[in-house]
């Protein structure tokens, strides 16, 4: 017996929340995820048990505005929108260019990687530094979640049936005197996953630190941040000694606790991560203090 897939297209954000809130769909955005996750056999459509619901259309999910020294994305803006937008920080279009090949670039967008919460994410290290903060709608009405709380556990997101995130918000992104960085590792420049990412932020006033940040991506269920290691560096001058250096790469030491897997093993991605650390802490304060 054929099966028969339910599938809805609406024009307007609105309606499409109408819809969401009355039954359980699947969200389809690029549907790089979702197509890969219920894949069946050759030629065979693939097993979704839910209805499907489109947003990837959705004109109110595709703008990017600044608004003050904030930088609003919406959800559904491709990757190969966001590398052509100027708005868009280098560092996040660094992370951008690694990701799979120009096909996939043109489907995947920025939400559909947050809510698909994979541990090698290659956005996310970035948006956990940047402090992205993210916009859900429903009927209901609209909610404001950081990042680190939206995202819970391997493909696991704090979101109600009924909502869409249909905003990604870079609080003082476009600030000035900030210095960003986005590394990956992975078995080649793009089109691979990740076997350790990592983001650093700095931001110095003279040569005080006031304000760091590290995420690192593929060495846990999801990002690993830690304000308690950050705090360590405030108020310290650059660069950084090499002591204090030691401390802090110390202290993710004990917190990192990566997995042996197809793609690496624990101790590289350990080796790895900490060596990422060293590096930006090593070469980023002595860029800043020029
Ligand atoms: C060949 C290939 C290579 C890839 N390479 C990489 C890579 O190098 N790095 C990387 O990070 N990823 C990679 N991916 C994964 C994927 O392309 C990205 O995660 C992409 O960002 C997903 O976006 P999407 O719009 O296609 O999401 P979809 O597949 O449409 O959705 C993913 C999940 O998020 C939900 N969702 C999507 N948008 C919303 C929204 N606005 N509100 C609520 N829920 C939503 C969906 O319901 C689904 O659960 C690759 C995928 C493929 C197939």
């Amino acid at each position: 017996m054929e099966e028969t897939i339910i599938a809805y297209r609406f024009d307007r954000l609105e309606e499409t929340l109408s819809q969401l809130n009355k039954a359980n769909c699947a969200i389809v955005a690029g549907g790089t995820d979702v197509m890969v996750m219920h894949k069946s056999r050759r030629g065979v459509p693939p097993k979704i048990t839910k209805p499907i619901i489109f947003i990837d259309h959705l004109l109110e999910l595709k703008q990017v505005n600044q608004n003050g020294n904030d930088l609003h994305i919406g959800a559904c803006c491709t990757y190969s929108e966001l590398l052509r937008d100027p708005l868009i920080p280098m560092p996040l279009k660094k992370a951008i260019k690694t990701i799979a090949a120009p096909a996939i670039r043109n489907r995947g967008t920025l939400g559909g990687n947050i809510c698909n919460a994979s541990p090698a994410g290659d956005t996310l290290p970035l948006l956990y530094v940047y402090n992205a903060k993210l916009l859900l709608r429903s009927v209901n009405g609209d909610r404001i979640v950081p990042i680190c709380e939206f995202i819970q556990g391997v493909r696991r997101v704090q979101r109600e049936p009924n909502e869409i995130l249909t905003e990604i918000i870079l609080p003082s992104v476009l600030e000035e005197g900030a210095h960003v960085v986005f590394e990956k590792v992975g078995n080649r420049n793009a089109d691979a996953i990740a076997k350790v990412g990592f983001a650093g932020y700095i931001r110095t006033k003279g040569a005080v630190i006031e304000d760091v940040r590290f995420a690192f991506g593929a060495v846990g269920p999801t990002m690993i941040r830690s304000n308690e290691i950050e705090k360590k560096l405030l108020g310290k001058t650059i660069p950084v000694t090499d002591m204090d250096i030691a401390k802090v790469v110390a202290a993710f030491d004990k917190i990192i606790k990566p997995i042996d897997d197809q793609r690496s093993t624990a101790i590289y991605r350990k080796t790895v991560a900490l060596n990422l650390l060293r590096y930006f802490l090593t070469n980023s304060t002595h860029i800043q203090h020029i």
